[in-house]
């Protein structure tokens, strides 16, 4: 994890409007601190820098680590990860009853390595959604 000074987090917080870039829950009550997710990992010649920066549940940031995208199954082709920076989420991905599903590959491949579906987030969207948080 590198230094990120607290008057760039909270400019990346507030561009994403408080919400976790990649699975869109909100900060607000969940509990524990959201973090600051290099898109392109600093090993991988990323930048602390705005354009390279996303407001990150500590979820996705775990699951999410240093990858830049992963394979579908049974294919050996790369697929980078969905980037909010130059990606619309909309175009990505779509939510039926509390569960993300990956439109692209590039949001496929998200949504399986970044675990989006897991039965407690799924549970706790579904939670979000009935009192219009999400
Ligand atoms: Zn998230």
């Amino acid at each position: 994890m590198s230094y990120i000074a607290a008057s760039l987090r909270l400019m990346v917080a507030h561009r994403a409007l408080f919400r976790c870039e990649y699975c869109k829950i909100p900060d607000l009550g969940f509990g524990i601190p959201f973090q600051v997710d290099h898109i392109r990992a600093i090993k991988h010649g990323g930048l602390t820098i705005l354009s390279n920066l996303a407001y990150c549940c500590p979820d996705c940031n775990r699951y999410k680590g240093s990858d830049l995208g992963s394979c579908l199954e049974d294919e050996t082709v790369l697929i980078r990860f969905f980037n909010p920076r130059t990606d619309h989420w909309d175009g990505h991905f779509g939510v039926v009853d509390g569960v993300i599903q990956g439109k692209t590959t590039h949001g496929e491949v998200t949504v399986g390595i970044f675990q989006f579906n897991s039965p407690e987030r799924v549970m706790y969207r579904k939670e979000l959604i009935i009192n219009e948080l999400y």
